[in-house]
């Protein structure tokens, strides 16, 4: 049937989810979620706004869930922008944010959305090489651009860089949005959301899908100055209106208010990591510096992709990329106690 396709369509290269499997049950180390529940008040206030309301469209505004955004990171809710999943919030800047006369910049080893959102929206892009040690240098992203976006931390390597040097970025960079994906930044980065005040041209973007346990929810937000907030706005209306249901709004508000919790599972998920970055290394793993609930490690016998399907058989599912530089490396995301001992142990019988 592909002769009905657009042109558009038979070029698009998407992107691959990880693997989500429902014969078997896997420690399920693949794709980045958080292993522990929701808070109790977002399941509460999910399953209170499961009622006869429902037949009603929910606010297209979503302002309950902006004010608590806004509240826990003392801004404005006009500098608030709330999609369904960070995800559909990157897709709108790449539609409304980006320049086209010069090229959109990004880490050519990140986030593989990001070359499938220019593809869909026709932007030349230009990929910045990671240095030899797979470190982000900001310093490389200079001259014209349409555009910067990387992911602080880096996926899938790991590793963070610091505030100064997003600073230094933005100071040699006022013509072009610089857009910093802070999807994984509640495991030890630091947020640039405060850099916004002095930035008009700062966005950061993040989600509840990691840290705060929804992401079966489908919720993520955006932070900048409210011109860009409104650019945003014009795409959501001319694409979806009513992007956040009744329940998602609710539930995501619910964990942004409920702080205690949301600290001690970070907590809990960096203990864990420090664990399994020891053991690790003590296997005779290269491991690099991770400030993510995931570490990207390099088997001794540098023999990833065998590996993970050993794993796998053995019913671990850890994530391999199939991708020059990166393909002598596993992305394992940091579950249970338990799940990372079964996973370490499983690993050094194998
Ligand atoms: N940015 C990065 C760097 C990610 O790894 C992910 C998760 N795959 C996302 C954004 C999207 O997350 P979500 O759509 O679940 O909010």
């Amino acid at each position: 049937m592909s002769q009905y396709w657009s042109k558009l369509v038979h070029d698009l290269d998407p992107y691959v989810p990880g693997e989500q499997p429902k014969d078997q049950r896997y420690v399920k180390l693949n794709t980045n979620e958080c292993p522990y529940p929701p808070s109790p008040n977002a399941l509460a206030a999910i399953h209170a706004a499961a009622d006869e309301r429902l037949r009603l469209y929910p606010d297209p505004n979503a302002d309950e869930l902006k004010d608590a955004i806004a509240d826990y990171y003392s801004v404005e809710r006009a500098n608030i922008f709330a999609g369904n999943g960070s995800d559909e919030v990157l897709a709108h800047v790449f539609c409304g944010l980006l320049k086209h006369d010069a090229p959109l910049l990004y880490p050519d080893i990140s986030y593989s959305f990001y070359p499938v959102y220019a593809n869909l929206y026709q932007i030349e892009a230009k990929q910045i090489p990671l240095r030899d040690d797979f470190s982000l240098n900001l310093k490389d992203f200079s001259g014209k651009n349409g555009g910067i976006i990387f992911p602080n931390p880096n996926a899938p390597t790991s590793m963070a860089v610091g505030l100064d040097v997003i600073e230094a970025l933005l100071q040699a960079n006022r013509d072009s949005v610089v857009v910093v994906d802070e999807a994984y930044v509640d495991f030890g980065a630091e947020t640039a959301i405060p850099l916004i005040a002095k930035y008009p041209n700062l966005l950061v973007v993040q989600t509840f899908s990691k840290s705060r346990s929804l992401a079966g929810l489908r919720v993520g937000f955006a932070v900048g100055h409210p011109d860009l907030i409104n650019a945003l706005e014009r795409v959501k209306n001319s694409f979806n209106s009513y992007p956040l249901g009744r329940m998602a709004i609710a539930g995501a508000a619910a964990a942004m208010r409920d702080k205690e919790y949301f600290a001690s599972t970070c907590q809990q998920i960096i203990a864990t990591r420090e664990m399994t970055v020891q053991k690790l290394t003590e296997l005779g793993f290269s491991v690099l510096p991770s400030a993510a609930n995931f570490v990207f490690a390099r088997p001794p016998a540098g023999n990833a992709e065998a590996l993970y399907l050993a794993l796998k058989q053995r019913g671990v599912l850890v994530r391999y990329f199939n991708k020059l530089r990166i393909n002598e490396y596993l992305r394992i995301t940091i579950g249970t106690d338990d799940e990372m001992n079964t996973f370490l142990q499983i690993l050094a019988e194998l």
